[in-house]
C-alpha cells in the first residue's frame, strides 16, 4: 500500500503533471477534493494581510533571512493542492545551492501568491515572528492559529482520500504510483 510521505521535491514537474491528467480521467475524484483545496486557498487569503502586517514588521530587520532556496521545493501535498485550484506549477531552477538564498525571493521579500507557496513557508514562524505575534493583538494571532489549524486538517483530509483512493484495487494507477515513488522516497 502507496503512503503518503513529507517530502520537499526538486525537480516536481513531471509528478505535477501525471496527477493533473490523474484528476482530469478521475473526476470524481477531483469533484471530492476541488471544494476542499476551495476552502484552504480561500483560509491562505484570509489571513494573508495579517501575515504580511506581521512579517513586514519583523522580516525587515532580519539579519538572518530563512527564505533559502531549499525551502523553495514543493511537497507531494502541494502539488496535489495547486492541481485541485487549477494553477500551474511555478517554473523552478535546479541548479542553485540548498543554502544559496530562495529563488523565489526578490528584494520585496517573496515574490509568489501566499496561496500558491509552499506550505512549509506559510506555516513557518520564527521565534521573533511568534514573539511578534504575541504582541501584536490576540484576536489576530488567536484568527492566524486557528485558521492555520483548520489548513491543516484540510489538507491531511485531502492527502488522507487522495492515498485512499489510488490505493483502491479499482483506481489503482500503475504511472501514478510509480512517480509517486520515484520522487518522494
Ligand atoms: S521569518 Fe524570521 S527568520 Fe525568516 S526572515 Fe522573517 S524574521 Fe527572519
Ligand atoms: S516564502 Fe517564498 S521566498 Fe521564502 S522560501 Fe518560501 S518560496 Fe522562497
Amino acid at each position: 500500500m502507496l503512503k503518503y510521505r513529507d517530502k520537499p521535491i526538486k525537480e516536481p514537474l513531471h509528478l505535477f503533471k501525471v496527477i493533473k491528467i490523474f484528476f482530469l480521467k478521475n473526476t470524481d475524484l477531483k469533484d471530492a477534493l476541488q471544494p476542499k483545496a476551495q476552502k484552504i486557498l480561500s483560509l491562505i487569503n484570509g489571513i494573508d494581510g495579517i501575515i504580511q502586517n506581521i512579517t513586514s514588521s519583523v522580516c525587515i530587520n532580519c539579519t538572518d533571512i530563512c527564505c533559502k532556496n531549499k525551502h523553495s521545493y514543493y511537497e507531494l501535498s502541494d502539488i496535489i493542492y495547486l492541481c485541485l485550484i487549477q494553477e500551474e506549477l511555478p517554473t523552478q531552477r535546479n541548479d542553485l545551492l540548498e543554502m544559496e538564498p530562495c529563488q523565489f525571493l526578490s528584494k520585496n521579500g517573496c515574490i509568489l501568491k501566499r496561496y500558491k507557496r509552499p506550505f512549509r513557508c506559510n506555516w513557518y514562524f520564527c521565534t521573533d515572528l511568534i514573539n511578534f505575534v504575541g504582541e501584536y493583538g490576540k484576536r489576530q494571532g488567536r484568527t492566524m492559529t486557528d485558521t492555520m489549524q483548520l489548513i491543516i486538517n484540510t489538507r491531511n483530509e485531502i492527502i488522507e482520500t487522495f492515498f485512499e483512493y489510488i490505493n483502491s484495487s479499482q483506481n489503482t494507477n500503475i504511472q501514478l504510483t510509480k512517480v509517486i515513488i520515484e520522487t518522494t522516497s
